[in-house]
């Protein structure tokens, strides 16, 4: 499994289907506050398969959160002009973990990173 295997599993797909379930069960209720106490639910159980290590959370600079599968380590690459996302496999952060590790005298361990890219893709760069 590649890092675009899990963005058509995990990234739009997974994420529109819980932010839908959370507006049907608002629609549903009526009441105003229902659609928030849904989303609350949507949000403890993302919390808890964050905390059970399934999922981990990503920043990407957007104004929404991604949650993405822990189990297949991989990058990204967002557009800081449409959002574009494409995740890319490559990693080198281990050998800078050790040399960090090497110069520091407060830490010995790392235990994992986060590394997102920025830039504008071609789309952006033609307009
Ligand atoms: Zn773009
Ligand atoms: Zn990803
Ligand atoms: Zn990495």
């Amino acid at each position: 499994m590649d890092a675009e295997e899990v963005h058509s599993r995990l990234g739009s797909g997974q994420k529109s289907k819980i932010k839908s379930k959370g507006i049907k069960g608002g629609v549903k209720g009526g009441k105003p506050d229902h659609k928030k106490i849904d989303l609350v639910t949507v949000y403890r159980t993302l919390t808890s398969f964050e905390e059970a290590g399934i999922l981990k959370q990503v920043d990407l600079r957007t104004d929404s959160a991604r949650y993405e599968l822990a189990s297949h380590h991989h990058h990204h690459i967002v557009c800081t002009s449409c959002g574009l996302i494409e995740g890319f496999d490559a990693c080198n952060v281990e050998a800078l973990s050790k040399k960090a590790i090497g110069e520091s005298s407060r830490f010995s361990i790392i235990s994992g990173h986060s590394l997102e890219l920025f830039g504008l893709c071609n789309g952006c760069l033609r307009r």
